[in-house]
């Protein structure tokens, strides 16, 4: 039997909201903390929070908070008994968490052996086998002949993926659409996944053309138990990456919602794992699900879950770490209300959501019932151009769906940033958006929706002045003006009118 100790100080090495949110978690379990720092961060707000900070380098987060071993020398020299990782950095390197383990710090996360499996998306695929999880159709071993892939692609139907084993972040994939451009793209895909990730294995999966993207919170200890959370939904998504999220699902069925959370425990059970994990489904148009992968940390969106199953799941991950058993079962945990988050940005959602750099020369939270905000950020700050450009987390529970996302809009509206542009709008777009309310939104949400002219951003002069124009020469049917109604569509124009108001 494992033995358990309980940590006196956790090194958290991470920056930003996250750092603050596992620090408030070591607080309420009176355990000191131990904040790393860069050059771009010493006025930052984990820096102030934590009981002790260690300077680790340079802005770069190759030269700081990717260093892992000025990381493990402050946990040494500050005499952690653990790191907590976080999300992204360090959080999912195996190699890291061995290291860690070696020089007598306990990592908080799963075993450095389910990282590096679930870390690698054939290996998982591989050691799911045998346990009757269902996978995207295609192949479950890595691919070089092209005949043979071709044919696989065939079995499976245009469109497909090739996807590069060894890919993340959204990176690493190639759709093809027809047997002519197959070859062609095989060659590419793999020489793609070579030079960037070193490594050429590709695989064949079936392109789910509309699919939602379901994810389920698991949780396991170091004695073999493992349940689940129950779902997020994350299919609002640019560029690949999740935006907003939402706890619990609108369309799963109780029955669906069972099936899946079974097969969550089981797939996280075909690595032996132990802490806090998620298993990615993807969803088609008549909820058959496939398992895609898992991510063998804490997820940015975990506090929806949290907000509507009532457990701090950071507390959940210190308690496993130090070998504590599961102090509850899969039947204690229950889930109430609704949550959505909206992950704000410093990002331009009128130009393609580009990165957007400056100050918050205003930042005001909203606050009332039911929201929660998870930021790294006061006044003035400037947003540092070398990470992440996440300004903070807007999360709102309400006891349904309906009010949850009435609360957000309301959150949005009070919620006053100037100095940067942020996807606010953008999330104020998406909860208006008819599709959204309806919650059959896909992947394909944005490339579907959303148009930037659409945005409730404030007008300049000029703008509300060609706006008028605009809306004038729609109204009229004048001979030199033809064409000018097909462009600008009535909902449109109807939506300047709104915004001059
Ligand atoms: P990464 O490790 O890069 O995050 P994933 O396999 O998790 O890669 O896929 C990221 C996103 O790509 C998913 O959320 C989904 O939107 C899309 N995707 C992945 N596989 C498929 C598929 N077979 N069909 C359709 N969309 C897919």
């Amino acid at each position: 039997m494992k033995q358990t100790k309980k940590f006196k100080r956790i090194l958290i090495a991470n920056r930003g909201e996250i750092a603050l949110r596992v620090m408030r978690s070591c607080k309420e379990m009176g355990i000191k903390t131990i904040a790393v720092y860069s050059d771009a961060d010493r006025e930052a707000q984990h820096v102030k929070m934590a009981d002790f900070a260690y300077y680790i380098g340079e802005a770069p987060s190759s030269k700081s908070y990717l260093n892992s071993d000025k990381i493990i020398k402050a946990a040494l020299e500050l005499e952690a008994d653990a790191i907590h990782p976080g999300y992204g950095f360090l959080s999912e390197n195996a190699e890291f968490a061995q290291k860690a383990t070696d020089a007598g710090i306990v990592f908080i996360g799963p075993s450095p052996e389910s990282i590096r499996v679930m870390g690698d998306k054939l290996e998982a695929k591989a050691a799911v086998m045998g346990y009757n999880i269902p996978l995207v159709p295609g192949t479950a071993e890595s691919i070089t002949d092209v005949a043979l892939a071709k044919q696989k692609a065939a079995e499976a139907g245009y469109p497909v993926l090739i996807k590069a084993s060894a890919g993340g972040g959204g990176k690493g994939m190639r759709i093809v659409e027809n047997e002519e451009e197959f070859e062609d793209q095989m060659e590419r895909a793999i020489s793609e996944a070579k030079s960037a990730f070193g490594n050429g294995a590709v695989f064949i999966e079936k392109y789910i053309t509309s699919p939602k993207h379901i994810e389920f919170q698991i949780m396991g200890d170091q004695h073999g138990n493992i349940v689940h959370f129950f779902e997020r939904e994350c299919s609002i998504q640019r560029r690949h990456q999740k935006v907003i999220e939402e706890a619990p699902s609108a369309v799963l069925t109780d029955e669906i919602r069972e099936e899946m959370g079974k097969c969550a425990v089981d797939v996280a059970r075909s690595c032996n794992y132990y802490g806090a994990g998620t298993v990615e489904f993807i969803v088609d148009e008549e909820l058959n699900y496939f398992f895609l992968e898992m991510n063998t940390r804490l997820q940015v969106e975990h506090p929806v879950t949290e907000l509507i199953t009532g457990f701090d799941l950071v507390k959940e991950q210190i308690k496993v770490a130090q070998g504590e058993a599961l102090s509850f079962s899969q039947e204690n945990i229950s889930k109430r209300g609704h949550s959505i988050e909206l992950r704000v940005y410093a990002e331009d959602p009128q130009n393609n959501f580009l990165p957007d750099t400056g100050s918050l020369n205003t930042y005001k939270r909203p606050q009332g019932v039911g929201v929660r905000v998870d930021d790294g950020y006061e006044q003035g700050m400037p947003i540092p151009i070398f990470y992440d450009p996440m300004i903070s987390k807007l999360i709102t529970y309400g006891k349904d769906r309906e009010e949850a996302i009435e609360r957000m809009l309301r959150a949005i509206e009070e919620y006053n940033i100037s100095g940067v542009k942020t996807t606010l709008p953008f999330g104020s777009f998406v909860l208006k958006h008819e599709n959204f309310r309806g919650g059959g939104f896909t992947t394909k949400f944005v490339e579907q929706f959303f148009e930037a002219s659409l945005l409730d951003t404030p007008l300049n002069d000029i703008e509300k002045e060609a706006a008028a124009v605009l809306i004038h020469l729609s109204q009229q049917n004048i001979s030199n003006n033809q064409g000018v109604e097909e462009k600008v569509s009535n909902k449109r124009v109807s939506k300047w009118k709104e915004r001059l108001k």
